[in-house]
């Protein structure tokens, strides 16, 4: 008879009250083998408050590969194991990845028990447009990476997030003011369910002005949220113009294609409106 696989649970812990534990999180941390904590201190002080007694493990970027291995054998032989970072979500912007890929190429069953992940929250409060977003997560350490992908990102039309400590913050929207301009409005999420929790939604001249002038603001975990850029080929009127002459040419199916590589829309409503265009 083959013993049973076990199976890797993915559970989110809060991201700073701990009220936002859900009633799945506890009832799986309380009944696995085995929790793979990122930091098995920390994971400690919440397991305590909740009072639970579990086998933790340390399971974090350095020893990720190594741990990977050795928590796939214990699955393989039926164990049940639960993931948690310090804070939110494993796997985003959190280590994760390779076991849960190793899980997969195995054929072991993983199982997400959502809950708490800032750049959610953060969206889900934000006010900007949230039916796309881009999530970068952090941005490079230095200056001249960071200012690169910042230009590259500059024109994405949609809604972009990023991760950011207190280390980098000020760096970050200086390099942000430089890409993006003064008036493109910056949505920050700060201390998000703590104490101290603020939002601020300013244009980012201004945004970064407030933040200088008081090191309270530069304090804790933030996640900034931009708004899309307006690319100038974004232009009112401009892509019916593109989608009119490219039908001349080719195909409406083909029309659409290629102007959604241009402006950065769905496929789907530049067929829509080319539609439109032709019964005029
Ligand atoms: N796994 C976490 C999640 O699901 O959100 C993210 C972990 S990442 C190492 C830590 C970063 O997440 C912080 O630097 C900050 O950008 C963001 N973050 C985490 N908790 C936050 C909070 N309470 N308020 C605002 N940002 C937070």
């Amino acid at each position: 008879m083959s013993m049973q696989t076990g199976r890797l649970y993915i559970v989110a812990t809060p991201i700073g009250n701990l009220g936002d534990i859900t009633r799945r999180a506890v009832e799986v941390l309380k009944r696995v083998d085995l929790i793979a904590a990122e930091d098995t201190r920390h994971t400690a002080g919440l397991l305590s408050h909740l009072g639970i007694d579990a086998r933790t493990l340390s399971f974090h970027e350095h020893n990720e590969q190594q741990r990977s291995q050795q928590l796939v054998e214990l699955l393989l032989a039926g164990k049940e194991i639960a993931l948690v970072s310090d804070a939110g979500t494993p796997l985003i912007c959190d280590p994760g990845y390779r076991i849960v890929s190793a899980c997969r190429e195995r054929g072991i069953d993983v199982v997400p028990i959502p809950g708490a992940s800032a750049v959610i929250s953060a969206l889900s409060a934000s006010g900007l447009p949230t039916d796309r977003f881009l999530f970068e997560g952090f941005l490079p350490r230095t200056q001249a990476k960071r200012r690169k992908r910042l230009q590259q990102l500059s024109d994405f039309p949609s809604t972009l997030v990023f991760y950011e400590s207190s280390h980098r913050i000020l760096h970050s929207l200086e390099d942000m003011l430089t890409q993006f301009g003064k008036d493109r409005r910056v949505v920050i999420a700060r201390e998000l369910t703590k104490q101290y929790e603020t939002m601020i939604d300013q244009p980012l001249g201004r945004l970064l002005q407030t933040m200088a002038a008081d090191t309270n603001q530069q304090r804790g975990e933030f996640v900034v949220m931009v708004a899309a850029g307006e690319s100038p080929v974004m232009e009112k009127g401009f892509i019916d113009g593109v989608l009119q002459v490219l039908v001349e040419e080719m195909p409406p199916n083909q029309a659409a294609r290629i102007a959604a590589r241009i402006s950065g829309q769905p496929k789907r409503e530049l067929y829509q409106l080319l539609l439109k265009l032709k019964e005029k």
